[in-house]
């Protein structure tokens, strides 16, 4: 009698949640396809990243379905709660991705790609060796939420070429308020540390694109400014300071009011963003790219499900 064999179990992530990441036992993640596959909302040219790496002709962006962290104020909560997307294979994801290479895209953008960690590099390896890719290589860029173990960021060693995590929670309390994960602070803050080792300095082209290094995001919430000093203090103790800082004003309120947050009901005011602004620059940040008003807007997220109303912050 043949020998089931034993159920394969994830912990790649912070979550450790140890699912089997099938259809009858998804990740806290939402991942529930093969060991192999994906699960991918959009492919597209993105014209709405930092000017760096969106450049003129668009970042080559791969939205990947589900999140270990998902916060609940998403801005792109149709794909990271609703688990929306289509399953693909490595053949099917490297398909359409040469169609963002021939189009023209500045660099392969991998959003929200932490719970595919572990095949990612594999999958790489393969674009890789396509004629489109050969004909013309492209920047990676890994665009996480930083809640990521260091064992898994080391994976990506020789694979990515630029890091762009976000650092969103500095209180342990907002971390587990918002997103269930009271561990975010030091669990994100040590995974950006290890981008660091893979990638310590920031290399821009003559064409003012990245190339490769660590830019660090923060997303600015309303009523939350505070939160968002000592996010900029704890990076200042915990990274150099030449690392460059992308402070994010684009928050846009969702159709649903959020439970027990009637702060995040609303748009960053200037005052809240000037304060986190400020703080940087005090605090001897040298590469900072700050937003403008006009950028809190919806056109920041792309329309996965029409779901996302326009506005200013
Ligand atoms: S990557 Fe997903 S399935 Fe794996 S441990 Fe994290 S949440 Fe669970």
């Amino acid at each position: 009698m043949p020998i089931a064999p034993q159920a394969r179990r994830c912990f790649l992530c912070p979550r450790a949640c140890g699912a089997e990441r099938t259809e009858s036992s998804p990740g806290f993640c939402g991942a529930d396809e093969a060991w192999q596959d994906f699960r991918v909302a959009r492919v597209m040219l993105h014209h709405w990243e930092e000017p760096f790496i969106s450049g003129s002709r668009g970042s080559g962006a791969v939205f990947f379905s589900g999140c270990a962290l998902r916060c609940a104020f998403c801005q792109n909560r149709p794909i990271s709660h609703d688990r929306g997307g289509d399953r693909l294979s490595p053949a099917a994801l490297t398909a359409a991705v040469v169609t963002l290479l021939e189009g023209g895209a500045h660099n392969i953008n991998l959003v929200t790609p932490s719970h595919y960690a572990d095949r990612i590099p594999v999958w790489l390896e393969r674009l890789k060796a396509v004629p489109a890719w050969q004909t013309r290589p492209v920047p990676v860029v890994w665009n996480s939420s930083a809640y990521e173990t260091p064992a898994s960021i080391a994976g990506l060693s020789g694979s990515v070429d630029v890091f762009l995590p976000d650092l969103k929670f500095a209180s342990p309390g907002l971390a587990s308020d918002l997103a269930g994960a009271p561990d975010y602070p030091p669990v994100a803050l040590a995974a950006i540390q290890a981008m660091l080792r893979l990638q310590p300095d920031a290399v821009f082209g003559s064409d003012g694109l990245l190339r490769r290094g660590v830019v660090i995001r923060h997303l600015v919430l309303p009523g939350h400014w505070r939160d968002s000093l000592e996010v900029v203090r704890q990076l200042a103790r915990s990274v150099p300071l030449q690392t460059p800082l992308s402070l994010m004003c684009q928050y846009t309120p969702q159709e649903t009011r959020l439970a027990g947050h009637p702060e995040l009901d609303r748009r960053l005011t200037t005052w809240e963003y000037r304060q986190v602004l400020d703080a940087a620059l005090d605090l001897g940040f040298t590469n900072i790219l700050g937003q403008e008003r006009a950028s809190a807007n919806s056109a920041y997220t792309p329309d996965f499900a029409e779901r996302l109303r326009p506005g200013r912050c």
